[in-house]
């Protein structure tokens, strides 16, 4: 890895010289009730939009690599035959100016199951080798606990990553394209002192987290758990609205609907993001339904994330962003519902 120095100033430069692609950053999206700043990724194409010092976005930017519809194949009726139509291409390189390391750790963990060779999804990956990502450092909302999932840090999966010191950033380099671009700023080598302050920084964002979750054994935990009775209590409580899959940076599961115009010349079949809280999630062919209740979708959703992909990938599917909590009309949050099954809560 490079480490670069630049003036905070020159970031604007950065955006600029970046601005050749489309930009997606964090912009401001109105106000909360309570009167805070609400923010969200968009595309933004004058730098005073981009607000670098967000606390957490709405959605994550998923949306951008792994749309809620998109069209997996047409088919036309031609010479007596379908003709089936595959693009994976056409997507638009885009520039993510703005992550933060829990976003770009989501990213990674989708790219193990979306990039792998068990589930590979060609769609994903062709928008995933077009992206240039710029990460940035942030402080610790009142409902992160990404420290507890290791995802307060990243070590990969982006281009560049700053870290903003005082009036000036440490520029984290891992792509010959960033190093590039960084070469039409004014940067200058990181010193000794400057490794110091970047380790103080990190460990003074440590000291800020206020909500965190308890992972040790939490797979056995869970094992041993599996029949507990907080699961119905959660369940009552859950509306089955499907949001807290919809803002999860890590969600990603779909259905697949077919549609055939009414006079049979076109088709096509299109992938929908689908969350497995919705009450037809587990719906088959006939009108069964293997989870009928929502508490037995909520555990499950609890048991994909820190139970089953940790045994799969040895890490949890969660970074701990707190946007599910956030928008969850009947507050159930990852570190409430963890510390119940734990029998810790407060
Ligand atoms: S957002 Fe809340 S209420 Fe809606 S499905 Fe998720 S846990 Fe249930
Ligand atoms: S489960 Fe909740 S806290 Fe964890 S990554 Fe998804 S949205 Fe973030």
């Amino acid at each position: 890895m490079i480490f670069k120095i630049f003036q905070a100033s020159e970031v604007e430069t950065l955006f600029e010289l970046l601005s050749v692609n489309r930009i997606v950053g964090p912009v401001e999206k109105g106000r909360h009730v309570n009167g805070s700043t609400l923010y969200d990724f968009d595309v933004v194409y004058d730098f005073k939009d981009l607000k670098l010092d967000y606390g957490q976005t709405i959605h994550s930017a998923k949306n951008y690599f792994l749309p809620y519809r998109e069209n997996l194949c047409t088919f036309t009726f031609e010479n007596n035959d379908w003709q089936k139509h595959v693009d994976f291409g056409a997507y638009q390189a885009h520039v993510f100016f703005g992550l933060h390391p829990c976003d770009i750790n989501a990213l990674n963990k989708l790219d193990k199951v979306l990039m792998g060779d068990l589930y590979p999804n060609p769609f994903y990956g062709a928008k995933r080798s077009n992206m240039f990502i710029v990460g940035h450092s942030c402080l610790p909302t009142p409902s992160c606990f990404c420290h507890s999932m290791g995802a307060d840090s990243v070590l990969g999966g982006f281009d560049l990553f700053l870290t903003r010191m005082e009036d000036e950033y440490m520029a984290e380099v891992r792509s010959a394209r960033a190093y590039h671009i960084l070469e039409r700023l004014e940067t200058r080598e990181a010193t000794h002192e400057d490794h110091l302050l970047f380790r103080k920084t990190a460990s003074e964002k440590r000291s800020l987290f206020t909500c965190e979750v308890d992972t040790s054994d939490l797979t056995k935990i869970l094992d041993m758990e599996f029949e507990s009775e907080v699961w119905k209590e959660w369940g009552d409580r859950c509306l089955s609205c499907g949001t807290c899959a919809n803002v999860c940076p890590t969600c990603y599961c779909y259905g697949v609907e077919q549609e055939v115009n009414m006079d049979f010349s076109h088709a096509r079949k299109v992938k929908q993001l689908y969350s497995c809280n919705l009450v037809d999630f587990a719906e088959v062919a006939g009108g069964h339904n293997f989870r009928p209740e929502s508490s037995t979708r909520l555990k499950y959703r609890y048991y994909h994330k820190h139970r089953g992909f940790v045994e799969a990938y040895e890490e949890s599917l969660c970074v701990g962003c707190g946007r599910c909590g956030e928008a969850c009309l009947a507050d159930i949050t990852v570190p409430e519902v963890i510390a119940s099954v734990r029998g810790s809560e407060k």
